[in-house]
């Protein structure tokens, strides 16, 4: 169908018989949330997979980050980017912190190190930052910093599910990471996320935090929530678990063939492969020169969406441009230029495992000839997948 619209996601989902059977077991052991087969299943098979020591499944991708807050005992201000989804600094809110941004280095699109120092005061205790688009942070700098001055880090990794840098886990680096399995995402449970720790005593802590708080029947540690992930979702998870590799190959062959047509055109940008990462090509973002490139970021935005193909405008506006956080000092365009910029300029395009040589020609034709001031029919993809 020539006007079948191309979303800028599409869900991985499970075979629908094998995950029938799964649900028939659920339905016969009678036992569908709880910390039950399923879900320990999950939690041992993510950790070997993400190569992680420790990892606590959750409801959702906004739960970890509201609960590791609570793990560490964050309070006062934190550090944290303005380049990122809502969610990021909703943890914050959500535990009364105050959040300060700093603003982001282009070339990785997370927090610019050389930044946060300047952002430090008596109240900071620790650092949130976001591997945005599955893109490493600078992770060591980060670490650095929070050394010198005793403070905690706790990555956003919503977007880095399987992101390895030289062999290592990225979920490995400062004191907590979070991922979000919801199904927009490179691997999803339909609804859902998860909280990577390093030392069973916080794992401990969170499984007890996510359950309310409690210790035991009649023991409650701590004022808890209720975050934790049924069967049903455990179940999906296993199976979607099998087939993410070759989802996640399925989107580097998308990537390669956007790179591929788009190199060299002039006004807009994208990245490349980082040597040494093992990406995931969650996002595939595009930064528009409107004065290169001939048309604005919305105008090529708007021409797509006239034409079936929905791409995304992530993060547009800022977290920082929100009512509920436009009034702090560190909002501002001028303590955040590359911010602002990145997302006046940015356009995620399709980026899913499902997307055909048919869709990719149609996204490509959209963004590049049609909108372009230049004939660029001679650059559509013509490879096969
Ligand atoms: C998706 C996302 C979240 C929230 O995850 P949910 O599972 O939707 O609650 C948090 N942070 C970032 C950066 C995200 O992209």
């Amino acid at each position: 169908m020539e006007n079948k619209q191309i979303t800028v996601t599409s869900p991985l989902l499970p075979d629908l018989d094998e995950f029938n059977a799964l649900l028939k077991e659920i339905w016969a052991s009678k036992w569908i949330t709880n910390n039950g087969s399923f879900h320990k299943q999950l939690e041992k098979e993510l950790a070997e997979y993400l190569k992680v020591p420790y990892i606590s499944l959750f409801t959702n991708g906004t739960l970890p980050l509201i609960t590791a807050l609570q793990a560490l005992r964050i309070t006062g201000e934190v550090i944290t980017t303005p380049y990122s989804f809502v969610a990021t600094t909703h943890s914050l809110w959500w535990n009364g912190i105050k959040p300060v941004f700093v603003d982001v280095d282009p070339s990785n699109c997370g927090l610019d190190p050389s930044k946060i120092e300047a952002a430090i005061t008596p109240k900071t205790t620790a650092i949130m930052p976001v591997h945005c688009y599955g893109k490493p942070c600078d992770t060591k700098a980060i670490q650095e910093i929070a050394d010198k001055y005793g403070l905690k880090v706790i990555y956003d990794a919503a977007h880095a599910f399987g992101v390895e840098v030289d062999g290592e886990s990225i979920l490995n680096a400062g004191d907590m990471s979070t991922l979000s399995f919801h199904a927009t995402k490179v691997y999803n449970t339909i609804e859902g996320g998860a909280l990577v720790c390093h030392d069973e005593k916080t794992k401990q802590r969170i499984d007890y935090l996510k359950n309310f708080g409690f210790a035991g029947e009649t023991t409650v540690v701590a004022p808890g929530i209720n975050s934790k992930m049924d069967e049903m979702r455990a179940a999906y998870g296993i199976l979607n678990l099998r087939q993410v590799d070759a989802a996640i190959a399925a989107r580097q062959k998308v990537a390669n063939c956007y790179r591929e047509a788009l190199r060299d055109v002039d006004g807009i940008t994208f990245f490349d492969d980082m040597p040494g990462v093992r990406h995931n090509y969650s996002y595939f973002p595009i930064f528009i020169d409107a004065e290169r490139f001939g048309k604005t970021r919305d105008e090529l935005y708007f021409a797509m969406k006239e034409a079936g193909v929905l791409g995304r405008r992530y993060f547009y506006p800022l977290i920082g441009e929100f009512p509920t956080y436009r009034g702090l000092p560190s909002a501002t365009r001028e303590n955040l230029p590359n911010a602002y910029k990145l997302a006046d300029s940015v356009l995620c395009l399709p980026m899913h495992h499902a997307l055909s040589e048919e869709d990719i020609n149609r996204v490509l034709k959209i963004s590049v000839n049609e909108t372009s001031l230049y004939n660029r029919s001679s650059r559509i993809w013509k490879g096969s997948l």
